[in-house]
Formats: C-alpha cells, structure tokens, sequence
C-alpha cells in the first residue's frame, strides 16, 4: 500500500484536455492491495490535517453496525460534486480513487480552479460490508483467495440498491441508515456530478452514465487505451441498458428493469426491490457516472469477431450452467438450513443469491428463443456469458462456504454441519480450478485501475465546467 503524497508535472499540455487526463491517469503511483476501513480512514485523516483550510470532514450517518461514516469536502467551486465509495462493499478500486482525487485535489491549486466545483468524498458509505471483505484485500490478485474472502451484501442491504422503488406491482421503502444517510447527501448538496464508485471483476472496462453525454466518449475510451486496458464489449451487466456508445452505456431505471422483466413473461416481484443511487440523484439533474473495471483483463472481452454458436445456443449452454450452479447451491443450503443457527451476513447473501441464479439461468432461456438471438454470438460475448459462470460459482459458493464456517468459528457447528462444509468446500474447490483452467487473464496494475476511475471522474468534472447550466 503506497501511494507517494506527491503530484509531478510531466506536461505541459492544457489542463482537462484529453492529453491532460490521459496523462494524470497514468501518473498514479504503483499501488498495493487495497486498504482496509482503518487505513482508509487514517489516510483521510492525514489528507485532512495535511490541508488545513482545504478539506474539511463531517459526520453524515452511522453504519448498522455502529460506525460513524464520514464525509470530506474539498475546495470551495461553484458546483458540487459527490464521489461515493463502498457502494458495493466488495468493489475497493474506489477507496484507492477517493484517496487518489482528495490528494490531488489538494495539491494542484491549478487543477482545482479548473474544475471550479467543491468535492464531497465519502471513502466508504458501508463500512460493515467492507470489513467483511479485508480478507483479501492484501492480495486481489488471486481469484481464488479472493473469492473465498468475498462477501456482497444481499440486494436488500446494499447500499447501492436500497433507494425507494414505487413503480407498477414494486414498492421497496425499506431504506436502510447507510442509504437514507446518502439520500439526505443528495437532497442537500443536489450534486452536479454523482460518481459511486464500483467495479468489476474480469475482462474490461466499461461505463455507466445517467444520460448521454457524446462529449465524454473520447476520454472514457482514451484513458484506458492508454494504460493498455481493453474495453469490454461483451454482454451489458442487463440486455435492456441503452448504449450509447462502445462500452458506455445508460444507467437505466428500475422501471426499465421491471417493464423489460415483464416483456419477457418473467415475474419482475422476485428481482425488483430498491432503486439505485444514481436514479436518485438524477431527481436534481445530476449528471451520474459509474466507471467499472476489472481486476483481471482478457484479449476476448474486447473482440467483436463471431463465433461458430449462435447467440442463442450460448445463452442456453450458458444459462443452463447457472441453473444447475444455483441448484447445486440451493441442495447444499436447504440441507445446511435446519443445522444452521447463526444469522451472520453470509447467510442472509446466501439466502438471496442462491435462488437468483436458478432464476437468472431461466431469464437466459427465454432470451434464447427471442428471433434477434439466431445471429452469431461474438467472443466477447461468449467470454462474458462463459465467464459470469465462473463468477458466480466462486462468489456465491464462496459466501455460502463463509456461512457454513462461521458456525465452526463460533463453536456451534455439529459433525452433520461440517461434513457438510466439506462437502461444498470440495464442490467450490472443483469450481475454482475450472475457473483457473478456462483463464487465460492477466492481473491488472491497480494504479492503472485508478488511473482509469479517476481520469473518468475528472473528465466529467471538465466537462461540467465547460457546460454551465447543462442540467436538463
Ligand atoms: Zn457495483
């Protein structure tokens, strides 16, 4: 874990050109692992004693669990700009982002005036989930320790996903002190720019933007072109989102979501719970951007040559094996239910995940048979659904293993119990080498993940200050 305090200037090319933000991204310095919540905020309060009358901080809402949640502000500009990391606690690239953007920000009084806007940085908005992911932070290079460290909360307690939903037969208001914490944020500083900072996990980069904004095209693909990151062109995370350019794609609403589920004859009660962040932000014009990347890149997530299946035959083969995933999941955890008697936060993931991928299997079936689906599917495309297999085993059957071993770490776990755990870890095992057999990925320089999260920020900052009153 280092990242040097200090900003050098290699260029001289105008400040928040193309040039300029290609060349800021790739000045991240080398960076280790990701920082725990500790050192998260230990190095904010560093920053923050570092630039006395710069930055301030202040406390905006407490965790389930009892932990403060802090927010820092920065500069003093015309707009108002709200970077939100640990939105899904299992996505760190951002703890490094805020970390990287608050120093920089203090340090290049140029680079501020610029921009003309006063940052809000908020280094984790869950705190609890993240401490349920340190595990691997030291080392994220190894899919296997980190799946086996991995914890996303289920869809009800992230953060991301917990914003009131009321649309049709959907109604979700169940907000937990992490979200409304973030919904007073949002209502009080009415950002220009939200950026929640996620990521991905394999392949490339790719974007969410709340609206079109054709002027950001050129950054977004430049900035990680030039830390030689691919783009991922493969499957949108949903068959619904708009593209509005080659790996940029619409935010979408949780309408879009439940109309397209119900377009398909799938009963949208069971996967439509709360809206995002960014659709809630979108209430004050905000601009919200989301930059996702990768820990591991692979050549095929960016090539768009055909294969020899069709489009639907790849979604058959490939939703058939999340099917029998989640099935396979679903036997371990009904047999796991009546022996179980901890409610730790693994299980409550389990609980909501394991039949999420029966169902997502289901999805991909009716997909199948649509007459758009007889085309060729591309390599991109049979990367992404080939590869959302694998990331679906390891994570989930990861979670589940946590569950059932949390019980053995507590002493109440009886002998049926843990022939049980051996069983799934034997099962998660098998998983995992397959996942390592079908690679082929790289791991990517964490510097050059940040470079391109943080080029993304910058790059609607300036677009921003270029475009008074844009909001529509
Ligand atoms: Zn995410």
């Amino acid at each position: 874990m280092t990242l040097h305090d200090s900003v050098t200037r290699t260029s001289s090319a105008v400040v928040g050109s193309t040039d300029d933000i290609v060349r800021r991204a790739g000045a991240v310095p080398p960076l280790d692992g990701f920082p725990t919540l500790d050192e998260l905020a230990a190095r904010f309060a560093r920053i923050e004693r570092d630039a006395p009358g710069l930055i301030s901080s202040r406390r905006v809402a407490t965790s389930r669990l009892g932990e403060p949640i802090t927010m820092y502000t920065i500069g003093a500009g015309a707009r108002h700009h709200l970077v939100v990391g640990g939105v899904h606690p299992n996505e760190p690239i951002g703890s490094w982002t805020a970390v990287h953007l608050a120093e920089t920000l203090c340090a290049d009084d140029e680079l501020r005036d610029r921009l003309d806007a006063t940052w809000h940085v908020v280094p984790s908005i869950d705190p609890d989930g993240g401490r349920l992911n340190e595990a691997w932070f030291a080392d994220p290079g190894d899919r296997g320790r980190y799946a086996r460290g991995f914890y996303r909360p289920a869809p009800d307690e992230q953060v991301e996903w917990t914003f009131p939903t009321s649309h049709k037969a959907a109604y979700f208001d169940r907000v937990m002190p992490e979200t409304l914490g973030l919904m007073r944020l949002i209502d009080e500083l009415r950002p220009d720019l939200y950026v929640s900072l996620h990521n991905g996990e394999m392949g490339g980069v790719y974007y969410y933007l709340s609206r079109p904004v054709p002027e950001l095209t050129e950054a977004l693909h430049a900035v990680p072109a030039s830390l030689g990151l691919p783009l991922d062109t493969g499957e949108p995370e949903s068959p619904f989102l708009e593209r509005y350019a080659p790996a940029v794609f619409g935010t979408g609403t949780i309408a879009e979501a439940y109309d397209y589920l119900e377009s398909l004859g799938v009963d949208p009660a069971a996967e439509i719970a709360g809206s995002s962040s960014s659709e809630y932000a979108s209430r004050w014009g905000t601009l919200g951007l989301v930059a996702e990347l990768p820990y591991w890149k692979h050549p095929d997530a960016d090539d768009t040559s055909a294969t020899d299946e069709s489009y639907g035959d790849l979604l058959r083969r490939t939703g058939a094996q999340m099917t029998a995933t989640g099935e396979a999941l679903a036997d371990l955890l009904a047999r796991a239910e009546p022996l179980l008697t901890l409610a730790t936060p693994f299980l409550r993931a389990s609980r909501a995940f394991v039949p999420m991928l029966v169902r997502a299997g289901a999805v991909d079936r009716v997909r199948a048979d649509e007459p758009s689906s007889a085309r060729a599917a591309t390599v991109a495309e049979r990367f992404s659904c080939e590869d959302l297999v694998h990331c679906f085993r390891l994570r989930y059957g990861g979670m589940l293993l946590r569950a059932l071993e949390a019980e053995a770490v507590a002493g109440t776990a009886t002998a049926p119990l843990r022939r049980l755990a051996a069983e799934a870890e034997a099962l998660w095992s098998g998983w995992r080498d397959a996942a390592a057999a079908a690679d082929g990925a790289e791991v990517i320089p964490i510097a050059s993940l940040v470079g391109v999260q943080y080029g993304a920020v910058l790059a609607a900052a300036v677009h921003l200050a270029d475009a008074p009153g844009e909001r529509p």
